[in-house]
Parts: structure tokens; C-alpha cells; sequence
């Protein structure tokens, strides 16, 4: 079906659109307005706030502010009207597919945001005696226990952030192990894939590694002979993913894994992309010294905008006893929270202020409770299914970057598919946001030439599935006729704003509001 065909059937002729212009600038339902700065006018105001008492006493001292805040002023409905308008232009994994690979924008079940908004969870301060926090430490005592239990390992760091605060967490860890044994001076090489997500090759250079990529075979999995060749006494690990950012499985990680530990170095696993493989497979059985677990990705927790994540580490019984503080035990008097080295224990430190991210633990707890154990290796199973279902579908009209096998939870195209179409990755992507889709990730990973990265998750149903192939389908086709460059180099059309500059929004964003000055030419790149 030519669903385009269809849609302008019930609309203006597309071809009156450019030239079509409201009075007010709005699009139908789509809004124009100016900043919220811009609307203020000076007296208006939406509470009233009483006088300071006269004569009251400056308790700030130097720190008094001097001048106005500069806080616009505005009504209540203003206020509210400007931030709805914001959170509509919004694209979320509550408004539809969100096909971006490598970041798992799962489904965030309410039950889990009715947990973590219980009082008794929300409005703790980590500061609070121990003697009345026993029930959240219990919850993070379960939830170690839980990801000790999935994976297989006999110990977890709760503390890290974020997933790259857990990379940071791991390899610290080894760090320590390699010092205890000596090794400190000459293990200094840490080996990368080269299609590893760029927080590993960071983490590693942070902490004065010298970073050595490993390139890919032609399979997209590690090159085996190339990593057996970079072997020797200054490995002090390699960084490896699984499933790598190629969405697919290394099906050598055994062997990997052996021959590091062999040459005295330790296995790192980034397993933020654990959704596709929970349930199913045990990292400690793939000989795994340390990988951190993206409870944001594999576990729930709404992450777009660069939200709050979670990144617990889970180590071996080689690495364990260098597990940052604090963490919690079962004491006498109940659970307790070790903040100062033990006995038979070295840890390396502390990585954070408190225990880690309580609201992340309470999704991620209440996730796992209300899936059980045969419920996570469904998700599991569904995500790698749906990814699937997406490769086979589009791998007539588009190019499947590693052809001849299936996927785990995201499938890979290039851009051969677009070769002599003057269409370009980003040009499709573009394309795809007129459709109504948020784009997949678009030139990641680097070893694949005008890289899109899909992955649908496990939540969605075979008809949103099809209904995204259909669209995609229908841009595949486009693009091949040969002729459409100027359509999608137009794209996309439909939103508030065009093209941006994306680069310089990102290099220069303009982030200060100037009263009393033109918008500089450059304003709508850094909107
Ligand atoms: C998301 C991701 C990370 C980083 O996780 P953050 O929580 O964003 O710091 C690392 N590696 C891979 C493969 C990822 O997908």
C-alpha cells in the first residue's frame, strides 16, 4: 500500500503547502512563540510573595544577591501553556517507536514510577541514620542480589552513575588488581574493538591506559588472529561488548576470554546492550572479570535527554575485593552500610557521594519482581525477535551491514543501498522524522560506511512494527528510483523547524538569553 497516496487523498494538495502561511505563524496545533523571556513584562506576576519585614536582617552576608534575578515576569497560565507547548514538541518513547540502536529507549511500566514515587523510597536523604533507612538498604541488598544472581558473578558495585561510571568503575578495579600484583609499571595497554562505543576507548584513556584497537572481520565480530597477535605482558584488558555495537553476538568470547586471563590480563564486558541476552546467558560463564550493567537500558528507567542512569558493576572473585564503597551488609543489628575498608578487603575507593541512584534501584527492582525470572528472558527473547523481524523485512530495499546471519536486539544497515541516489544517511533519517519515527542512530558504529542502527525493543507490537517498515519501505524505494535527491534533501518537512545546523548547535550553542539584542543570524542552528 502507498500510504502517501492515501494520506494527501485527505489533505491540501501537497504541492500549495510551501506557499501556505497562517496569520498567527502557528501550524495548526503547532505553536510558534516567542522565548519564554520574551514574554515577560515587567509587574505581571503569578504569586504573590509577602514583603521581607522591614529592618530584617541580611543572613547571606556577602553572598546577597546585588542586582534583579532577571526571571521574567509571567502568569501562572503562561507559564504552564509555554512548558506543555515544550513537552509536545517533544518525540518520546511514550509518543511512539523510538528506533535509536545502542541506547535501548525501552518502555518505563508505571508501576515502576508508582514505586519509585513512594514516599518512603522518594524522599530519602542519603544522609539519614542507617537505623531508619533499613528498608531501602534491603532493596539495594535484593537488587545485588539479583544481578549477582542473572550473571552469574560473586559481587557488584551498586554505586556507579551511569554506564560509563561503571566502565570507570571496572576498570579501576582491574587498575587495583594489576597494582596488588605488582604489575602497575608494565601492564599499560588495554585492547578496544574498534567498534566499541566510544566511552570505552575514553574510559581507559582517562585513567593513562594506552588504548590499541582491535579491528573487525569481515562478520563484524573481533578479528581473532589480529587480537591473539596484540597479546602480550603490557595487556592490562581488553574492553570487549557483547552483544557488540554491531548488534551481533561474539560468538568468541570464550575463546577471548581464555586467552586474555592466559596472557594476565582481565576481560572488561560492557554489557549495556545486556537487554539482548538477560535470562538467557550468565557473563561469569563467558569468563567475564567486570562488566557494568545499564539498569536505564536493561532494566526500565526513562534515560531520554541524558536523564539519570545506573550503572552497577558486577566483578569477579579476582576483582571483588577492590569494590569501591560504601556498600551494604548484613550486620547484627541489620543491614549496614561499610564505609571504611574491612579486613581481607582493599577497595579502591569511593566513586560517588552516596550509595548510587535509589530511584534507578527501585525501577529496576520492581522491574525485575514483576517480570520474574521466565518474564526478563521474554523480554530478552521479544527484543531480539522484533530487531529480527526488522531485518528480514527491510533487507530487500535496504543493505544489511553483515549479511548472511541473524541479529541480536538491533539490526545494522549501510548506506549501499543509497549508492548514486545523491541520498545520504542523514538525508533518510530526516525523511523519517516527516513519517512521524524519531531516526534509528545514524553513522554508529564507525566500522560500517552511512551506518543506521535500529532497535525496536521488545515492547513493540507487530502492528507499530509494521507500520515502521512500511514507512521505511516506502523511503528505501523513493531514494532507489534515482531522481528523489532534492525530496530528501528537503526533508524534513513537517517540523516546527527544518534542517538545523546540527555541528554548530552542538560546537556553539547559544545558551544565554540577551535582553535587547536581534537574534543573531545563527540563533535557529542552537535552538
Ligand atoms: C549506552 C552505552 C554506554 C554508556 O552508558 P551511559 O549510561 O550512557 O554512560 C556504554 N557502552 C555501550 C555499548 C552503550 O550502549
Amino acid at each position: 500500500m502507498d500510504k502517501s497516496q492515501g494520506r494527501s487523498a485527505q489533505e491540501a494538495p501537497a504541492k500549495e503547502l510551501p506557499n501556505f502561511v497562517t496569520a498567527s505563524g502557528h501550524r495548526g496545533l503547532q505553536l510558534e512563540e516567542k522565548l519564554i523571556f520574551e514574554q515577560g513584562v515587567p509587574g505581571r506576576i503569578g504569586v504573590d510573595v509577602p514583603d521581607a519585614p522591614k529592618g530584617a536582617a541580611n543572613k547571606l552576608g556577602a553572598f546577597a544577591r546585588k542586582g534583579t534575578i532577571g526571571l521574567p515576569d509571567l502568569s501562572e497560565p503562561q507559564v504552564v501553556r509555554h512548558f506543555t507547548r515544550l513537552s509536545q514538541k517533544n518525540y518520546g518513547i511514550d509518543s511512539g517507536l523510538f528506533s535509536l540502536g545502542s541506547c535501548t529507549m525501552k518502555h518505563n511500566p508505571r508501576l515502576n514510577e508508582k514505586m519509585a514515587r513512594l514516599p518512603g523510597f522518594a524522599d530519602l536523604h542519603p544522609l539519614q541514620p542507617e537505623k531508619t533507612v533499613q528498608g531501602a538498604l534491603e532493596l539495594i541488598d535484593t537488587l545485588a542480589h539479583w544481578l549477582k544472581t542473572l550473571t552469574g558473578m560473586p559481587a557488584v558495585a551498586m554505586s556507579p552513575a551511569a554506564g560509563a561510571h561503571g566502565e570507570l568503575c571496572g576498570m579501576v578495579a582491574i587498575w587495583a588488581a594489576i597494582q596488588a600484583k605488582g604489575e602497575g609499571a608494565t601492564r599499560r595497554r588495554v585492547l578496544v574493538p574498534e567498534s566499541a562505543h566510544g566511552t570505552n576507548p575514553a574510559t581507559a584513556a582517562l585513567l593513562g591506559f594506552t588504548v590499541d584497537p582491535i579491528p573487525a572481520n569481515e562478520r563484524g565480530r573481533v578479528d581473532l588472529a589480529a587480537f591473539e597477535k596484540k597479546l602480550g605482558p603490557d595487556v592490562a584488558a581488553i574492553m570487549l561488548t557483547n552483544p557488540n555495537t554491531c548488534g551481533l553476538f561474539e560468538g568468541d568470547i570464550k575463546k577471548i576470554a581464555d586467552l586474555v586471563h592466559a596472557a594476565g590480563g582481565y576481560f572488561y564486558c560492557d554489557g549495556a546492550n545486556y537487554n539482548a541476552i538477560a535470562g538467557r546467558v550468565r557473563p561469569a560463564d563467558l569468563g567475564v572479570d567486570a562488566m557494568h550493567i545499564n539498569l536505564h537500558k536493561t532494566f526500565s528507567t526513562p534515560h531520554g535527554g541524558g536523564g539519570p542512569g545506573s550503572g552497577p558493576v558486577v566483578l569477579s572473585a579476582a576483582l571483588a575485593p577492590y569494590a569501591p564503597l560504601p556498600y551494604v551488609v548484613h550486620g547484627a543489628k541489620g543491614f549496614e552500610l561499610v564505609e571504611t575498608q574491612r579486613a581481607g578487603t582493599s577497595p579502591f575507593g569511593r566513586l560517588k557521594g552516596f550509595h548510587g541512584q535509589m530511584g534507578m534501584f527501585v525501577r529496576a527492582l520492581a522491574y525485575m519482581l514483576s517480570h520474574g525470572s521466565d518474564g526478563i528472558r521474554q523480554a530478552s527473547t521479544d527484543a531480539v525477535l522484533n530487531a529480527n523481524y526488522i531485518l528480514a523485512r527491510l533487507k530487500d530495499v535496504m543493505s544489511p551491514a553483515f549479511a548472511g546471519g541473524p541479529c541480536m536486539h538491533e539490526a545494522l544497515f549501510d548506506d549501499a543501498f543509497l549508492k548514486d541516489t545523491g541520498v545520504s544517511t542523514l538525508d533518510f533519517a530526516k525523511a523519517l522524522i516527516d513519517e512521524g519515527y524519531h531516526p534509528m542512530t545514524m553513522y554508529f558504529p564507525l566500522v560500517v560506511h552511512g551506518a543506521m542502527l535500529i532497535e525496536p525493543t521488545e515492547s513493540e507490537n507487530k502492528e507499530s512494527l509494521d507500520a515502521f517498515i512500511d514507512s521505511l519501505r516506502h523511503l528505501a524505494t523513493l531514494a532507489k528510483k534515482g531522481d528523489q535527491a532534492d525530496f530528501f534533501h528537503a526533508a524534513p518537512r513537517l517540523t516546527p523547524r527544518r534542517r538545523l545546523d546540527e555541528t554548530r548547535a552542538a560546537r556553539s550553542p547559544i545558551l544565554r538569553w540577551k535582553p535587547a539584542q536581534p537574534p543573531a543570524p545563527t540563533a535557529q542552528a542552537a535552538e
